[in-house]
Parts: structure tokens; C-alpha cells; sequence
């Protein structure tokens, strides 16, 4: 039996419901909706989720084709799958919530007598996140068009992995893409989220894919490979069998630990340059203009060499706000040569 709060599926079964969270002052619910498709083989738990930031919605269509094909008939294992968390944000297409002004991705494990979003982290966080083996969290541009790579956490002693860590280095290859990049440990400063997932045991790898104006007519091919990945995740977890596709033999694995950050002044952000660029110390990165008069604010000279990894808001750019990110190639791992089933 797959149980998350108030839903349950048979193995051999695939249901929908809503998880019932919290109820905001006035009575509004939001809770989540998941699939819950219970393998009929016993085997390890997957979790997939779209849309934690409720503008970056490439992964939620991802994941309801998938939950459309599978068949728990031919399954080891279980797999929740949650096309949008953040309903709040989802309704106005926006990344937090309005509600309360909180992100629900920061708020692992929740807190059970917080604001709504706290208590909509705490109870999905008990419910699903806590019973899974593997998280792949999909994230994308929303306006801003990005890039598509896998991100992960650095591992906290890169000399001594733990074996979810390890298993981290293998599912990121596995997903397909042909290329990933991790933040080194404190990037963006405490990520208590980060340690609760971790601290629960689940391997969390996170996506982003595409996103920006049109998103639709020229994302059809992120879609497809979104899909794709979780396929090649259940084919490393054991979960069904077949070979996995990728976008090639290589995936070059970037580290992410320069953040570049907005400048103290409010204007348009025009990228001067794009991904896979290699900017020294200096080289313009990108301009702040005038939104009306197209006057320049700021030139934004970048802080580091390091090669452009796209990421971070684009408009609007009003106060402290991640504009880019510089990395260095730190390994190109090869499919051919890499075992990348993981097993739990
Ligand atoms: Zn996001």
C-alpha cells in the first residue's frame, strides 16, 4: 500500500487526489494534487514534482504525460508524482506564494503552526518527500529564458562521500542531459531545506529547463526530454527496464560557485553574454538600463573568469537579485564507461 496522508493506492494501482495541507485565514485550501501510482513489484520510492515555483511549469507537463503512459502493472517500486506544489503561486504564475510572501522550496521541514506555507511544507514534506528514495525537483526559467542543465548540492567532503551522495553522481548523469552543474556548499548561503531532505535519506537532483516568452511553441523539445529523464531515472533505480536515451555519450559537469549579483541600482538587466561563454576578470557581463528611456545605469563587469552558466531574473531586476552564475568545468563523465544503477 502507497500511503501519503489522506490518499493510498493498492499495488497495481494508479490514483489521484488532492493532499489535504493547510487552510489559509479565511478558509482557503490549497492542497496538492498527486498521482500516486503503487508498482506492482515491491521496490524503491521515486518522487517527481513540477512547479515548487508556480511559474516554472515545463516540468509539470513533463510529468503528467508520464503519469499518463505508466503502467504500475510492469513497475518495481512507487512513484509520487506531483505536477504542481505550489498552487498559490501556480493560480497567479508566480514563483512564491502571495498568501504569505514565502518560497514553499526554503521551508523544509515546515514548521506544523507556521503561516499556510509553512504548514503546507511541513505536512508535504511529512507525507511524500519523507518516503522517497529519489526527489527530482523541476525548475525552469519561467519568463527567463534559461539553459537546460541538471543542478545538485556539492558533496559536503568531496573526499569522503556519503552513498547518497554517490548515488547523487550517478542519477545526475542518468537523467540524459549533456550537462549539470552543482553549487559548492554555502553558494547561496544555509540551506535548511537542502539538510532536511538529506537528513530523511531522499536523493534530491533539481532541473532546469528552458523556460521564457513562447515557451510553449519552442519548448515542446524540453518536454519531451524532461519525460525522458524520469524514465532514465526509474531505468537506474531498477524500477522498470530498458535502455536509456541521453542527449549524448557526455555530460560536463559544471561547478557553479560564483553567483553574480545585481548591482545596488533597479533597471532592465541586457546579458551580454551567453552560455558557455569564458569571461575573465573584468569582461563586461551585462548592462542595468532605464526600462523607459534606455538610459545605462550600470555596467556589470564580471567578478570573476569563470564560463556563463545562464540562470537568475532577468526582469523584473529590483532589489537584491542573482542576475548569473560563473562556473568552471569540473569533470565531463562519460555514459559509456559509468555504471548508473543505483540501488536503495
Ligand atoms: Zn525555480
Amino acid at each position: 500500500m502507497l500511503q501519503a496522508g489522506n490518499l493510498s493506492a493498492r499495488a497495481g494501482e494508479k490514483t489521484f487526489g488532492y493532499l489535504e495541507t493547510a487552510q489559509s485565514r479565511s478558509g482557503m485550501r490549497l492542497d496538492i494534487p498527486v498521482h500516486l501510482i503503487a508498482g506492482a513489484q515491491p521496490g524503491p520510492t521515486l518522487m517527481v514534482q513540477g512547479a515548487i515555483h508556480g511559474a516554472e511549469i515545463i516540468g509539470s507537463i513533463a510529468i503528467l504525460n508520464l503519469v499518463e503512459k505508466l503502467d504500475p502493472a510492469v513497475i518495481r517500486g512507487n512513484i509520487i508524482a506531483v505536477p504542481v506544489v505550489n498552487r498559490a503561486g501556480f493560480e497567479l504564475g508566480e514563483r512564491g506564494s502571495r498568501v504569505d510572501a514565502k518560497d514553499i522550496s526554503r521551508l523544509f521541514p515546515g514548521k506544523a503552526d507556521g503561516s499556510i506555507s509553512d504548514q503546507t511544507a511541513y505536512i508535504y514534506f511529512k507525507e511524500t518527500i519523507t518516503q522517497a528514495d529519489v526527489l527530482i525537483d523541476f525548475h525552469a526559467g519561467a519568463r527567463t529564458a534559461y539553459e537546460r542543465y541538471v543542478l545538485f548540492s556539492a558533496e559536503d567532503d568531496p573526499d569522503n562521500p556519503t552513498q547518497l551522495e554517490k548515488n547523487r553522481r550517478k542519477l545526475v548523469v542518468a537523467f540524459g542531459l549533456d550537462q549539470a552543474a552543482f553549487f559548492p556548499p554555502g553558494t547561496f548561503g544555509a540551506n535548511t531545506a537542502k539538510k532536511a531532505i538529506e537528513d530523511v535519506n531522499t536523493c534530491q537532483i533539481t532541473l532546469e529547463f528552458g523556460g521564457g516568452t513562447g515557451w510553449f511553441k519552442n519548448g515542446e523539445d524540453n518536454v519531451r526530454d524532461a519525460e525522458r529523464g524520469i524514465w532514465n531515472i526509474m531505468k537506474a533505480m531498477g524500477m522498470i527496464e530498458g535502455e536509456m536515451e541521453s542527449d549524448g555519450p557526455l555530460c560536463t559537469v559544471y561547478n557553479a560557485g560564483v553567483v553574480i549579483w545585481k548591482p545596488a541600482v533597479d533597471g532592465l538587466f541586457i546579458r551580454d553574454r551567453k552560455f558557455k561563454d569564458a569571461l575573465t576578470v573584468g569582461d563586461s557581463y551585462g548592462r542595468l538600463v532605464d526600462p523607459y528611456t534606455g538610459d545605462l545605469l550600470a555596467q556589470m563587469p564580471t567578478p570573476k573568469d569563470g564560463i556563463v552558466i545562464p540562470s537568475g531574473q532577468e526582469w523584473p531586476t529590483v532589489g537584491a537579485t542573482s542576475i548569473g552564475i560563473l562556473g568552471s568545468i569540473d569533470r565531463v563523465d562519460d555514459r559509456r564507461t559509468m555504471d548508473l544503477s543505483v540501488s536503495f
